[in-house]
């Protein structure tokens, strides 16, 4: 399929099954239901006054009405913008502002209850309509017209390959998050990467675990299933204790998701009857060769480990699946994406130096809205996308992430990689989470601070746990402060911040 628009990008007469929302009973959808629900919520759009370039800002959860109202949004060549419906006003506010969103979609009863998008919608005139399937259709029910009042048409637009169809914004880990346009001939793109590295057929079930609102969920747990014919099982959110059941229930046979989601499941294993996994997709933070080696021994399946970012629409390395080389502690190789190691002039450094991982590639976007220096600073001569990574190649091409190039530990000019230490401490079997940062030094610039979670019932002193790492790595890479915590601060997509763990570490020593 020559897919360049992600209306064009399933088959709308597939009798076979697109989408299940389980439950009692569950939801079963196919193509071909699905294809008529987004032309008729098309319709609603267009009537509601969405035009090609309006922005939708989309804050429900994962559910059926989400996928509907995404989807059709961008066929109607409008932009979809899809946010965490557990966002708080203020962050709301920033979003739907930075877009200038014509319309806010929320769940049933948000505008009775004034929640906070509804609030962050009414500033911002942007018009307000609950988002709901009643169990015939998705219902659009109109709450306010906004801005919009006065502008509804029935015209049925048709995207074209360089309309904008998404915009997220990047998950700000280093800095204030930035809006990322993506278009439909870079969604298609990763649609079509991620299809191939994983060989994805219409027999396919992959059961969906990440948020639908960052480009994980989106596009390897959602969109590249739909382009490749298979099904898609979406529980409102991810549960632990429910995962297994759903999973088995309705023969998912893969799952994507962030290695803490994989921790977390190692601790809730599936019940008697062992499902039979294809293999499990890892991807968006490191995935630490322990937790590599005990996912694969769990669940006798594969584990690829993946490299992906909002700028690139999601994917730009994998390992591979067998008979390929998996490697742990490596993200793998470009599938559709050139992927080299570029130095601060943007000439490629030798096989196995570090330097910034650069891409280029159909799926890259062609740059931050409204932020030319960002524009300016995040390509080289040659049109390279600087991913702000740094890492290396080894001799098979497969490429090693060493750190964040913001997130690098500086001692004094000694550059040490968080990552590499992560990983070392998390090797200590008293350990359960560690999180590496640079703490001010008066002597150094920077100096090495840890983050540690005990696993339960486990007692370690900051000493025996700098003795580990000095057993392992060179002295200069050891902690200077070591912080234990029962608390680890994440992300909503279960991203460590590191500026944010550090801050906190800090604070709570004072
Ligand atoms: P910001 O750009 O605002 O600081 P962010 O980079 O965290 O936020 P995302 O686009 O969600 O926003 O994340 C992309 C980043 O996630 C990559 O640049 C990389 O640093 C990290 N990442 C993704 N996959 C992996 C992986 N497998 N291992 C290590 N890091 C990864
Ligand atoms: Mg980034």
């Amino acid at each position: 399929m020559a897919a360049t628009t992600l209306s064009n990008s399933f088959s709308p007469t597939a009798d076979s099954t697109a989408i299940i929302i389980p439950g009692k009973p569950a939801l079963t959808v196919s193509y071909t239901q699905l294809s008529a629900e987004i032309l008729s919520f098309q319709k609603k759009l267009a009537k509601l006054g969405v035009t090609p370039e309006a922005a939708v800002s989309i804050a429900l959860p994962n559910t059926y009405e989400f996928i509907v109202a995404f989807l059709a949004a961008a066929w109607q060549r409008g932009i979809a913008a899809p946010l965490n419906a557990a966002y708080k006003q203020e962050e709301f506010e920033f979003y739907i502002d930075d877009l200038s969103s014509a319309v806010a979609l929320v769940p049933k009863g948000s505008f009775a209850k004034d929640g906070p998008a509804v609030r962050a919608a009414r500033k911002y005139k942007a018009a307000i309509a609950e988002c709901y399937w009643n169990g015939k259709e998705v219902v659009l029910d109109v709450k306010d017209e906004g801005k919009l009042k006065g502008k509804g048409s029935q015209k049925v637009e048709k995207a074209q390959p360089d309309d904008v169809a998404l915009v997220l914004h990047t998950s700000g880990t280093t800095g204030r998050p930035k809006a990322v346009p993506l278009t439909h001939r870079n969604l298609t793109r990763t649609m079509k990467n991620i299809q191939a590295t994983y060989e994805l057929t219409p027999a396919d079930r992959t059961m969906l675990v990440m948020p639908l609102f960052h480009v994980h969920g989106l596009l390897a747990g959602f969109l590249a299933p739909l382009y490749s014919g298979g099904s898609v099982i979406v529980p409102p959110k991810f549960s632990a204790s429910e995962f297994w059941d759903d999973f088995i229930t309705h023969k998912a046979n893969w799952y994507t998701a962030v290695p803490t989601i994989h921790q977390i499941l190692l601790k809730n294993p599936p019940p008697t009857t062992k499902p039979k996994i294809r293999f499990i997709r890892s991807c968006s933070s490191p995935l630490s060769p322990t937790t590599f080696h005990q996912l694969e021994k769990t669940y006798n399946a594969p584990v690829l480990e993946a490299y992906a970012m909002t700028e690139a629409a999601h994917q730009m390395t994998s390992n591979p699946l067998p008979p390929g080389k998996r490697q742990p502690g490596s993200v793998g190789l470009g599938q559709g994406v050139d992927v080299k190691i570029l130095d601060g002039e943007g000439n490629e450094v030798p096989q196995g130096s570090e330097a910034e991982i650069c891409i280029k590639g159909e799926n890259v976007t062609k740059g931050y809205l409204n932020n030319p220096d960002a524009n300016k600073s995040s390509f080289t001569k040659n049109g390279y996308f600087r991913t702000g990574d740094q890492g290396k190649k080894d001799k098979d091409g497969y490429v090693i992430i060493t750190g964040r190039i913001k997130e690098l530990i500086n001692k004094g000019g000694e550059k040490i990689s968080p990552i590499e230490l992560d990983n070392v401490l998390a090797r200590h079997p008293a350990v359960s989470e560690a999180v590496s940062f640079a703490i001010p030094d008066e002597m150094f610039g920077q100096d090495v601070g840890v983050a540690i979670v005990l696993k339960p019932g486990q007692n370690l002193g900051a000493d025996e746990l700098k003795g580990w790492v000095a057993d392992k790595l060179a002295k200069f890479k050891v902690p200077k402060q070591v912080y234990f915590t029962d608390n680890m601060p994440k992300t909503a997509t279960g991203k460590i911040q590191r500026r944010i763990v550090a801050d906190t570490m800090m604070k709570q020593d004072k």
